[in-house]
């Protein structure tokens, strides 16, 4: 068979095998299917992040429930998981919101909380303080935020937007920030989710460097830009956060000389607009937290255990942190709960509000505070608090 062959039969061969694989590579690129590739084995792809929500549901069914956030531009599912004692209640529990792979190439900051979700369930049944955590705090997890970007192992979504530019709170149309804030799926997705939920403490997870970093991302404090007005109580969740633990003995956390305690406010390391810790602190009454676990993502399981173990206890104790402050109830005169009422601080500009059963929580340094609640219609009221601490009864707003 050989010698009937031609004699420029091997190069002819190697040539077309060559064509054919650029062929199958061109054609992969040209209908967008997944670049699967990308993602390391010791990772969770986004369809693996589904069906192990779907196992942690079936076995934990008490305090697991996976819930569906939106999609993606490709139509990927964005997933959350709820973890808490009658997950499927609206509750009166500090509700805290923690979100990985808002940057698709960022896949350690999903992975981390992967681990989280093993260790809350896996430990529920005989660690007293995971149950006791479980027990008293709603907590969401979102593992992947921007799907696609994952699949393809870029930062940007299919548009070619960096989701954490496209949030409405001193937005910047244009390039990678989105035409208008809310272009793009994943983010509107996210702000109807959060915007159902009221959270009230949040973080997300990034993989630049190692380092906390705190609203604004718009303005740079150290050259008189705006800063939070509750920003002691920002510095302060920052540092529960990166003093717990072993978070500071990361030998790569951020050199700049506006670090303090491994934290800093956002602009004072770079400048970003449309960011989603802005816009929920600003919109939301959210104090939510950028952390940058890792200045990239490990490929083995030995190196996500290790970023793990750098996190574990900063993790517990920051979702620990959201039973900070005082929580009570608002009625009118006639005992009916008060739901939509304005809760805030004295010289503070975090705002949340009350739930449909007239319940509210306001995360608080610990002392004295003047709390000031007002709704359209009533007359507002005042109401001097001691924090830590829940009100003894419930405050009284009366029509106007
Ligand atoms: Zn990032």
């Amino acid at each position: 068979m050989m010698s009937r062959l031609p004699e420029n039969s091997p190069l002819t061969y190697r040539l077309s095998i060559l064509l054919l694989f650029l062929a199958m590579v061109s054609i992969s690129c040209w209908n967008g299917s997944p670049a699967e590739l990308a993602i390391p084995v010791d990772y969770h792809d986004p369809s693996e992040v589904r069906s192990f929500f779907e196992n942690v549901e079936a076995q934990h069914p008490d305090i697991a429930r996976l819930e569906t956030v939106g999609f993606s531009v490709r139509g990927e599912e964005i997933i959350a998981l709820v973890l808490s004692d009658n997950p499927e209640l609206n509750e009166q529990e500090p509700r805290v919101r923690l979100t990985g792979t808002i940057h698709g190439n960022e896949i350690i900051s999903g992975e981390i909380l992967i681990r989280l979700i093993e260790e809350l369930t896996g430990r529920y049944g005989t660690d007293p303080d995971i149950k006791n955590l479980v027990d008293t705090r709603y907590i969401v997890i979102i593992p992947v935020m921007n799907p696609d970007g994952m699949w393809d192992g870029r930062r940007y979504n299919d548009h070619d937007v960096d989701l954490n530019r496209n949030f409405s709170t001193a937005f910047v149309p244009g390039g990678s920030h989105g035409d208008v804030a809310f272009s793009e799926p994943e983010s509107a997705a996210l702000r109807d989710y959060s915007m159902d939920k009221n959270f009230h403490l949040s973080a997300t997870f990034h993989a630049g460097t190692v380092i906390v970093n705190l609203p604004f991302d718009y303005a740079r404090m150290s050259t008189g830009g705006d800063i939070p007005l509750e920003n002691d109580l920002v510095w302060e969740l920052g540092k529960i956060y990166s003093m717990a633990g072993t978070f500071l003995a990361n030998p790569d956390i951020l050199a700049d000389p506006d670090v303090d305690d491994g934290v800093i406010n956002g602009g004072d390391w770079y400048i970003a607009y449309g960011s989603l810790q802005d816009w929920s602190y600003v919109e939301k009454g959210c104090i939510d937290i950028t952390i940058e676990i890792a200045d990239y993502s490990p490929e083995t399981e030995e190196g996500i255990d290790e970023v793990y173990a750098y996190n574990r206890e900063s993790l517990l104790a920051y979702i620990d942190a959201a039973g900070l402050g005082v929580s009570g109830y608002v009625e009118d005169g006639g005992g009916n709960p008060l739901p939509g009422v304005a809760v805030k601080v004295t010289d503070g500009d975090i705002i949340t509000h009350t739930d449909e059963n007239g319940w509210f929580h306001r995360i608080l340094l610990d002392g004295e505070h003047t709390l000031e609640f007002s709704l359209d219609g009533y007359i507002s009221a005042t109401e001097t608090v001691t924090a830590p601490g829940v009100l003894p009864s419930p405050v009284i707003l009366t029509p106007e």
